[in-house]
């Protein structure tokens, strides 16, 4: 009796159907608002999805990626706020969330897979020197001999999240020595794992190929600088795959100028998309991507959004959720 009078409780708490606010900005909403309708029906999710119009509509959720700030003036009721990627420091920047409202971020949904490929294509790439081949001078047939090393570079990967942890899984099952650097303490079996700021000089001086996988907060921003660079082994190389704002712009080309660095592989930007006078496009030594490592899957992503969703209406708190934003640290 006790259980039904709590479920009804419940029930006259989320008035059903629930309704949901979808806020895409610079993403189009058709392919999510399919993708998500159908993941809340699979759910079994008795939801009205609207896409955010300017005007209230009395959600109690809502789905955002770089929302603006009368979304939340206009929808006093919300109870969590679902960010449609991984990294959350646009929307925390923007600072539009009312403290105190959950936000959840996606965890992996099919990125972690997609980013260590784009990895292990930027290690192939260094490792084989394909930049030698490509583009085939006119008229030229035939190749050089050219010697590769055969000892694999020692791989080091900033950030131990699902991003970090599969690049290093492919990395190691392509022979790379690997190691990675987290806020906290961790030990990964097969993985050289280092921690916090007394972590990071070690980390670097062992570190020939650095793969930063970092979530841009007030620590990591800039984090990777010239003293940064000073500490990798001469001739090391960067691929960025986390957020552009982690690396010093100026410091990277430097090192690279100076023969310190040898290449920088860049998906992420300080601005993006990256302005056309920017430096990095003319680099011979910078190849620049435009944030494709990992584009976030619609299915797997919505049905991540709707198994956090139905949690939640079971009571259980956000804080619980895999992927709740820890505001004070920023990720
Ligand atoms: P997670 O939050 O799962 O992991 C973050 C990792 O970074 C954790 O290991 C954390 O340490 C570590 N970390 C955070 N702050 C610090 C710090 N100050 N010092 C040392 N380590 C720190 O994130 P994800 O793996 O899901 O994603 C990481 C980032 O990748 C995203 O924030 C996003 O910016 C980027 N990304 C880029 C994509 C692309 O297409 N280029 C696609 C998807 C994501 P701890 O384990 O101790 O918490």
């Amino acid at each position: 009796m006790a259980s039904i009078e709590a479920q009804s409780r419940r029930l006259a708490r989320f008035p059903r159907p629930m309704k949901i606010t979808l806020a895409t900005a610079t993403m189009s909403p058709e392919g999510w608002r399919e993708a998500l309708a159908h993941a809340f029906a699979a759910a079994g999710l008795d939801v009205e999805l609207h896409a955010w119009d300017g005007r209230p509509t009395g959600a109690t959720y809502a789905v955002v990626w770089l929302p603006p700030a009368e979304l939340f003036a206009a929808e006093p009721g919300l109870r969590a706020v679902f960010n449609l990627g991984a990294g959350v420091d646009a929307l925390l920047a923007r600072d539009v969330v009312p403290a105190g409202l959950p936000i959840v971020r996606l965890v992996d949904a099919g990125m972690a897979t997609k980013i260590a490929e784009y990895v292990c294509f930027a290690l192939a790439r260094i490792t084989r020197g394909l930049d030698r081949f490509a583009p085939a001078p006119h008229g030229s047939r035939g190749w050089q001999a050219a010697s590769s090393r055969e000892e694999p570079p020692r791989v080091g990967v900033l950030g131990l999240g699902a991003m970090g942890l599969a690049i290093l899984e492919a990395a190691a099952r392509f022979g790379y020595p690997v190691a990675g650097w987290s806020r906290r303490p961790r030990r990964i079996a097969g993985v050289e794992t280092f921690a916090d700021s007394a972590g990071l000089e070690p980390f670097l001086g062992r570190t020939e190929v650095l793969v930063n996988a970092l979530p841009l907060t007030g620590e990591t921003r800039d984090l990777l600088d010239r003293h940064a660079f000073a500490r990798m082994p001469r001739g090391a190389h960067v691929i960025n795959v986390g957020r552009g704002g982690t690396i010093v712009d100026e410091d990277l080309l430097a090192a690279l100028d100076e023969g310190r660095l040898a290449s920088a592989t860049l998906d992420v930007f300080r601005v993006e998309p990256l302005p056309a006078e920017h430096p990095f496009w003319s680099h011979p030594k910078v190849t620049v991507t435009p944030h494709l490592a990992a584009p976030t899957p619609h299915g797997p992503a919505a049905g991540q959004i709707a198994a956090a969703l139905a949690q939640l209406e079971k009571g259980v708190p956000a804080h619980e959720l895999p992927g709740y934003v820890d505001r004070a640290v920023g990720y």
